[in-house]
């Protein structure tokens, strides 16, 4: 159990990955300060001392060779080092030259969340009050926009979990969409365990055979792209068998009229010919969850990453709602937030459309209210500006000249990547903060070194809703600096430091409170000294003297009326199907050993010995169509791309559909294949359903 040694210390802080934000401690030697390794923390109460592979190596990136050390610059095709000065004068510069010539939206800022809250809350500062420009957006429109959109407009409010997951063990019915949940949150499982030992079932909706699927009760193994038949399916069987608590309906929902109307088409048999889950296994999961006096909705990108994201969402959520199951102990809806701060991340204002505490740009009040807070004036607030991925399309047109990316790699995690490259390329300006060399840094005239998670204090909000502290490991290493001190720096250099007095990111977050005071995300009563001491706060927290809110919705939603809105809507297919020339479907996802772009687990010598590339799962029935056996390498080729893979052969995929990790770069990088078609509400691309051909590739 402890693995420290005498003459080492414990910092007691969180992983950097995942939502999980599994509790940890760092071992540092107290001589020298140098990070040794990690200890479980078996008195976080949300992970008990459980650590993946990632976790327990996510040290290792700390003082890993890769590191970058000094500021590059690029001199012709090279990045030569640079001193800070020279580095930061240069993007002042260019940023004032370029926003001189063509306007000051000509800039464009494209943030992460795996940063802290403090530094997620300073890059849509940094945008708006110091570089001016409306062209902001994140990393989550490909992560989490489509749960918010979602839980937005059926809530109110966005937040991915109406209880704190240390009531899951009490649960006795989990449906869980999407989400490979064993290797994607794999601490997560305990809680599962822990009720299925009580008697609790397990419905997975997946197109694999996933480890989570695997152990489930029903497997609804759907044809991707088809969650919104299902769910209307569902919504049918549990209004037709009685299972509906009509009084829960009545007094808290709107709109059960119109989707009662909209579901009724929805028999077993139409639900089962559209998503290809046979009958039986649709009423069994119907009647196991309709029974269930305290059942959890769980859901995570394999429903949002699709053109139809939000309308998926707000039909499972409706599932939990029908049942009168929001706000109950033990019960509700919950999403696996794949980013450490996916949560806290979009709702500090990194959003085109959103200011801090999920205020919108649009409400004069809110500009007024923030403008305040930042010290601005309300005329000088940038208009709302566009999603992620449309900011290249901006690029392309030439309105956009130049960007910085923040703790992001939009190279590997975008969709239609080779779009993305050629969008870099006619930049005229890219300045990449990161800590290690990205792909995305790979193109920038300037790459700033930012300091690791562990060189710097701050919190992060975790797949509950419960803010955490992230405590300082070690200085910032090589000549390193936190991402909030750059962007002060770059804010001063453009004139703009009067707005960026902070010494320290206890600083940031008291501002931050204060913006988010009777927001949408309330932080104001949340300090870290309550932090520390209550094991996180969860928000809205409005007052010092609010204990917070780990349950959400026991007795009012968070709309105008204060009841929660039904969804009518019908399912329609993906944006591209499969058709003669593209006769299969390609659907994406991650592996345990791998986090989002790989950029810092593929430098992890263990986890590269477990999982060195990408490859395709194939169901052996379409593999011998093709005469293919297992480590053959095909070619996959969608209306956008075409790559070629080795071949995983598995059953334990629908026979339709071709699965392809997505943690590698440049020629590796299944995002060259994906479709970037968006969802109307979210901004979502739909990484998870195209049209795919595949051909044998011959040896020699
Ligand atoms: Fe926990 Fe996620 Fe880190 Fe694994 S990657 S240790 S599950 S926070």
């Amino acid at each position: 159990k402890n693995l420290h040694k005498e003459g080492e210390k414990l910092i007691t802080t969180h992983c950097s990955y995942c939502g999980m934000q599994c509790g940890m401690h760092i071992r540092v030697s107290e001589k020298t300060g140098k990070v040794l390794g990690v200890e479980p923390r078996y008195d976080w109460p949300v992970t008990n001392g459980k650590l993946c592979p990632k976790g327990v190596t996510a040290y290792q990136q700390i003082d890993h060779k890769d590191r970058i050390k000094r500021p590059l610059i690029k001199r012709n095709t090279t990045f030569v080092e640079s001193s800070w000065d020279e580095a930061l004068d240069l993007i002042a510069d260019k940023f004032s030259e370029l926003q001189k010539k063509y306007g000051k939206d000509t800039l464009s800022v494209f943030g992460g969340v795996s940063m802290t809250n403090e530094k997620c809350y300073l890059v849509g500062k940094y945008a708006r009050a110091a570089l001016g420009t409306r062209f902001i957006d994140y990393n989550g429109r490909f992560c989490m926009s489509s749960a918010a959109g979602g839980f937005l407009s059926t809530f109110g409010i966005d937040r991915g979990s109406t209880l704190p997951w240390t009531e899951l063990e009490h649960s006795d019915c989990f449906l869980i969409a999407g989400s490979n949940t064993a290797e994607c949150h794999p601490t997560s499982i305990q809680w599962f365990w822990k009720a299925r030992d009580k008697g609790a079932k397990m419905i997975v909706v997946d197109p694999r055979e996933t480890p989570t699927a695997r152990i489930a009760d029903v497997h609804l193994d759907l044809k991707p792209g088809t969650d919104s038949a299902l769910a209307n399916g569902l919504l049918h069987l549990l209004i037709k068998e009685d299972y509906v608590d009509e009084r829960y309906v009545m007094e808290r929902c709107n709109n059960y009229k119109e989707l009662k109307a909209s579901v009724d088409p929805f028999t077993p048999v139409v639900t089962s010919e559209i998503t290809g889950v046979s009958e039986e296994k649709i009423i069994q999961a119907a009647h196991m969850y309709g029974k269930s006096p305290r059942s959890v909705v769980m859901f995570a990108r394999g429903v949002e990453q699709q053109s139809k994201g939000v309308d998926n969402v707000t039909l499972y959520t409706a599932l939990a709602l029908v049942r009168g199951q929001v706000g109950n102990f033990a019960s509700g809806v919950a999403t696996f937030t794949g980013q450490g701060n996916g949560q806290g991340g979009r709702e500090h204002g990194q959003k085109s459309d959103l200011l801090p505490g999920y205020r919108k740009l649009t409400d004069p009040d809110a500009v007024k209210y923030i403008s305040k807070v930042w010290g601005i004036e309300p005329e000088e607030m940038p208009k709302p500006g566009v999603s992620a991925f449309e900011m290249f399309d901006e690029i392309q047109a030439g309105n956009i000249r130049a960007m910085h990316v923040i703790c992001s790699n939009p190279a590997v995690s975008a969709p239609n990547t080779e779009y993305v490259w050629d969008s870099f390329k006619k930049l005229d300006f890219l300045v990449v903060n990161d800590f290690f060399l990205s792909e995305t840094a790979e193109f920038a005239d300037v790459v700033l070194p930012a300091a690791s998670w562990a060189e710097d204090e701050g919190t992060t909000t975790n797949l509950e809703g419960r803010v955490i502290h992230i405590r300082k490991v070690s200085e910032p290493l090589y000549e390193s600096k936190p991402d909030w001190v750059i962007l002060s720096e770059i804010a001063k250099r453009m004139g703009k430091g009067k707005h960026f007095p902070y010494e320290n990111s206890r600083e940031i977050f008291e501002e931050l409170r204060l913006a988010a005071k009777g927001g949408n995300a309330d932080y104001y009563g949340i300090t870290y000294d309550r932090i520390d001491q209550e094991d996180g706060v969860f928000w809205p927290c409005p007052s010092e003297d609010h204990p917070g809110t780990p349950t959400m919705f026991k007795e009012t939603f968070s709309t105008l009326d204060g009841k929660a809105n039904l969804p009518a809507v019908t399912w329609e297919k993906a944006g591209e199907i499969p058709s003669e020339e593209f006769p299969h479907i390609l659907t994406t996802g991650r592996v345990v050993f791998h986090y989002l772009s790989g950029n810092q687990t593929r430098r992890i010598n263990f986890l590269m010995e477990q999982c060195p590339l990408p490859y395709a799962e194939i169901h052996p029935e379409l593999a011998s169509q093709y005469n293919v056996q297992n480590g053959e390498t095909i070619k996959l080729t969608t209306p956008r791309n075409t790559m070629d893979l080795e071949v995983k052969l598995t059953k334990a995929i629908r026979k339709d559909t071709i699965f392809v990790p997505y943690h590698w770069g440049k020629k590796l990088a299944v995002n060259q294949l994906t479709n970037p078609c968006l969802d109307p509400i979210s901004r979502m691309p739909e990484f998870k359903v195209c049209a795919v051909k595949m051909e044998k590739l011959k040896r020699g």
